[in-house]
């Protein structure tokens, strides 16, 4: 069971965090999408800072009687001629209605609860505070964020969103306000004032005030997407550092499993040949064994069948060799046997292979060398073993029995017929060279 976990933590050691990352942007998208919602209502109760407004200001006599229910505020008003644009309305203070007000800006819509009773548009101004312009003790510098609308009874409440706030011209002009500030600005609003729109006609009217609510997000949707970029980032970062040092520990351990491969394949190659050298060579003398012969016996027939080179193979055998065991001993048979073929050794060409065929018979195979130029080599190895000292005790001689390879024959005939020549060697008297006939098939 442990098992199984390990490997699907193999598996998964990346891709989880991945997974992780993937679930709680899931879980953070659905809930910003169904939840997370920050919703203000505005009460008018809790706010006492409630005060008339009339265009007096602007050399107006538009009057105003301002009356308050449980929740709501009505403005009682008659328009009148004298300013250029009558109006009335009221102001709301928030917070200190200087300074410090209510930051709006969070909110993604504003819900307006005004009803008009009579005709005309309704003025919205979300006074903003700037540090920047304004003025202390002069309201007018405060910001005129402004919307102007129809409250109509299928709109009701009226519903805003910040961007569809614009800025007066006049107040920018007014307050000559850099081009810079002169953006709407929700962030600090310490007054809002509803007004009778420009269009409202002379005479009396009323407008009903029930209230303002905010709604918006716990979290604002730019800093969630900035917040999951981050941790997708931070994720993939820390994946990318895993994998390199994942990546150069693999490394680092590939490298050492191959050099120590190879150092065996190595030792095994030293090994293998020491093995090869060895299974082919005779232990007592050095010279090949018939393991040896046998794939310079291929190469030479090869030789023989492609180019017609001929090849001749010369088989000796010591004279009474059991006789010299007996008199002085296996040890000196073998001297005799080591110094013959050293002997030997120094008198063939290096083309020529030694071979020790058996017990204390040896063989040349001559490539490259008809039966006349083996009859010359084996006469002048006899002459030379005759008239060598191969052991103080005794003088050693051999005889030796000749053929030449035929092409296409059974290495068996060739064997055979040289064979052959020596017992004739041997059975003329020893210490003598014979010849195979040579039966060739065409
Ligand atoms: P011939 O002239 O007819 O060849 O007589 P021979 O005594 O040489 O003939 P034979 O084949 O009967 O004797 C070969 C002897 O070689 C028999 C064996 O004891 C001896 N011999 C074979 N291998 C070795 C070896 O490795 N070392 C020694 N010292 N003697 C060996
Ligand atoms: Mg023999
Ligand atoms: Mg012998």
């Amino acid at each position: 069971m442990s098992k199984i976990f390990e490997k699907l933590y193999a598996l998964f050691r990346m891709n989880i965090l991945i997974f992780v990352l993937l679930a709680i942007t899931v879980i953070a998208l659905f809930a910003y999408q169904k939840g997370l919602d920050n919703v203000e209502q505005l009460n008018l109760a809790d706010y006492p800072y409630v005060i008339p407004e009339t265009d007096s200001a602007d050399g107006g006599s538009s009057a105003v009687q301002l009356s308050r229910t449980d929740s709501s505020i009505i403005v009682d008003y008659e328009l009148r001629e004298g300013y250029a644009y009558p109006y009335v309305g009221v102001k709301i203070f928030l917070g200190d209605g200087k300074t410090r007000g209510r930051d709006l800006s969070k909110f993604d819509s504003i819900f307006v609860w005004v009803k008009p009773r009579g005709e005309g548009t309704v003025r919205l101004y979300m006074r903003g505070y700037d540090s920047t312009i304004y003025r202390p003790g002069d309201e007018s510098s405060l910001k005129f964020n402004e919307i102007e609308f129809f409250p109509l009874e299928e709109t009701y409440p009226a519903v805003f969103v910040p961007k569809e706030f614009r800025v007066a011209s006049w107040w920018v002009a007014q307050n000559e306000v850099n081009v810079h500030r002169a953006h709407v600005d929700l962030s600090n609003i310490p007054l809002i004032e509803i007004q009778t729109g420009t269009n409202a006609p002379l005479g009396y009217g009323t407008l009903e005030i029930k209230g303002f609510c905010f709604k918006g997000k716990k979290i604002a949707k730019d800093k969630l997407t900035t917040a999951l970029v981050a941790m997708w980032f931070v994720t993939f970062l820390i994946i990318l550092i895993i994998r390199f040092f994942d990546y150069s520990r693999e490394r680092t351990a590939a490298k050492k499993k191959r050099e120590e491969l190879e150092k065996n394949l190595r030792a095994l190659e030293i090994e293998k040949s020491e093995f090869e050298r060895s299974s082919k060579e005779d232990p007592l003398t050095g010279c090949l064994n018939r393991a040896g012969f046998s794939s310079i016996l291929l190469r030479e027939q090869e030789n023989l069948a492609k180019n017609g080179s001929p090849v001749s193979f010369v088989i000796m055998d010591i004279d009474h060799f059991k006789q010299i065991n007996d008199s002085f001993g296996h040890n000196v048979g073998d001297e005799v046997l080591v110094n013959l073929t050293k002997l030997i050794q120094g008198k063939i060409r290096n083309t020529d292979a030694l071979v020790r065929w058996g017990g204390e018979e040896f063989v040349v195979l001559c490539g490259d060398t008809p039966i006349q130029n083996a009859q010359f080599l084996a006469e002048k190895l006899r002459m030379a073993i005759e008239n060598t000292e191969l052991i103080k005790q005794q003088k050693v001689t051999c005889s030796f029995g000749i053929a030449e390879m035929v092409a296409g024959e059974d290495p068996k005939r060739l064997f055979e017929r040289a064979d052959k020549a020596l017992y004739s060697s041997k059975e003329n008297g020893r210490n003598r060279v014979t010849s195979a006939t040579l039966k060739r098939a065409h």
